[in-house]
């Protein structure tokens, strides 16, 4: 991209800004925005559809910098290039699938992507650790590891783990529909419960007995 006057690179909103303003084709534009609050002068921006624009044909108040067409053909390209940013979204880079997510065991760094090719030509990049980069082949004793081999592995793991996936959720649902099924969870408290008050009813009976003399502890043995 272009820079601006501090030598930094000019973003993008910035860049869009620029192309997309009517003024350098050398139009007036009115009604950007509205107050939408009167007491707070708060103003909210309007979509370009309700803007007010028309020609400065004098050319002295909106002087224009770059012809119609010119703006209309950057515009295009703008328009385009936001489409193809949008539709990029959320869908991983080829070249860089890997980029940020291979770490080496060796020593703790990042692999790198290198372009390689192998005996009859094709790409067929290898990842390297960066220590090993940085610091030289005896840094560090992992070894390169090539997409064309990696690749295959992932998808197996992907792939496996997706269905893994799939049927524990099938599982944890069959065994939650089990438990509620017809209050049968409930039912079998209330058996335990039942079970207990059984228990503890005979225990204090026997302490009533032994302590009336009823029994005695050779009753127990
Ligand atoms: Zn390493």
């Amino acid at each position: 991209g272009y820079r601006n006057h501090n030598g930094k690179k000019i973003a993008h909103t910035t860049m869009s800004n620029l192309i997309s303003n009517p003024k350098y084709k050398g139009y007036y534009v009115g009604n950007k925005v509205k107050v939408v609050d009167m007491f707070t002068k708060k103003q909210k921006f309007l979509p370009p559809e309700e803007w007010v624009m028309f020609k400065d044909e004098t050319g002295e108040i909106v002087p224009a910098i770059v012809s119609e067409e010119i703006w209309d053909a950057a515009n295009a390209v703008l328009k385009k290039r936001s489409e193809d940013v949008k539709a990029r979204q959320g869908v991983c880079n080829h070249a860089n699938l890997l980029t940020g997510k291979l770490w080496c065991t060796e020593c703790g760094q990042p692999y790198y992507r290198r372009e390689s090719e192998d005996k009859r030509g094709r790409k067929n990049s290898k990842w390297i650790c960066s220590g090993k980069i940085k610091n030289g082949a005896d840094s560090c004793r992992s070894f390169a590891i090539y997409e064309s081999e990696i690749k295959p592995l992932l998808f197996e793991v992907f792939r496996d783990t997706a269905a893994d996936a799939d049927a524990m959720v099938e599982e944890y649902i069959r065994m939650y529909n089990e438990l509620t099924q017809h209050g049968s969870l409930r039912k079998k408290i209330e058996q335990q419960n039942n079970i207990i008050d059984q228990a503890n009813r005979k225990k204090n009976k026997l302490l009533q007995l032994a302590a009336d003399d009823s029994i005695t502890n050779a009753d127990f043995k």
